[in-house]
């Protein structure tokens, strides 16, 4: 388990994001990603210290106010840039963070590729984007509710979808996960410090 950090508001998400992963490097991390939605979903992500996440940033940069990020302690395939989170669905429409263990992840992803599912990662948390993205029939809050209701085990979760910019959903069982608000914006935070 390792860290999440969110925010929507007037800034430019990346820098507080980063700024807030930085703040939660005392709990131990791999890898690092960040996530913006400006029209479409990017995602930037690194095995290793956030240094190399931030050096990826300056060298292809993320523009908008809406952006979720991780720093992640793999429980679920090896740290490597391919398995660092953000995770998305096929399209790239739905994009997640998530914290702890999905303990079912394997049935579920069986099943999802019985139905024609291809997956890019080893974790267990790509799943989530993938039921988000099947769940979703124009209500993101919905779809989320829907996709946990199958998930057992500890989570904190954070998702975007490029269908409702603007908008970020956050799930938590048993994993700490904070909401800041601020005077027209809003945080979010595994712990105090970020
Ligand atoms: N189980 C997930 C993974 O291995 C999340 C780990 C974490 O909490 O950082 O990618």
């Amino acid at each position: 388990m390792c860290g999440i950090m969110g925010y929507v508001g007037p800034q430019q998400a990346a820098p507080v994001i980063l700024d807030g992963l930085r703040r939660l490097e005392y709990r131990g991390y791999d890898s690092a990603g960040i996530a913006v939605t400006n029209g479409h979903i990017d995602v930037r992500k690194a095995e290793g210290k956030i240094e190399r996440l931030s050096s990826l940033l300056d060298r292809e940069p993320l523009k908008g106010s809406v952006g979720i990020g991780h720093t992640r302690w793999a429980t679920h395939g090896e740290p490597s840039d391919v398995n660092a989170h953000p995770h998305t669905d096929p399209s790239g429409a739905f994009v997640v963070v998530h914290n702890g263990i999905i303990e079912n992840f394997l049935t579920l992803r069986e099943s999802l590729q019985e139905e024609g599912h291809d997956f890019t990662s080893d974790t267990d948390s790509e799943i989530l984007a993938h039921l988000v993205a099947t769940e979703y029939d124009g209500d993101l809050e919905a779809a989320v509710r829907r996709a946990v209701a199958k998930a057992e085990g500890a989570y904190a979760l954070v998702v975007m979808s490029e269908h409702e910019p603007g908008k970020i959903v956050a799930v938590r069982r048993i994993s700490p996960l904070i909401v800041g608000l601020g005077d027209g914006e809003t945080y979010l935070a595994s712990d105090i410090p970020a």
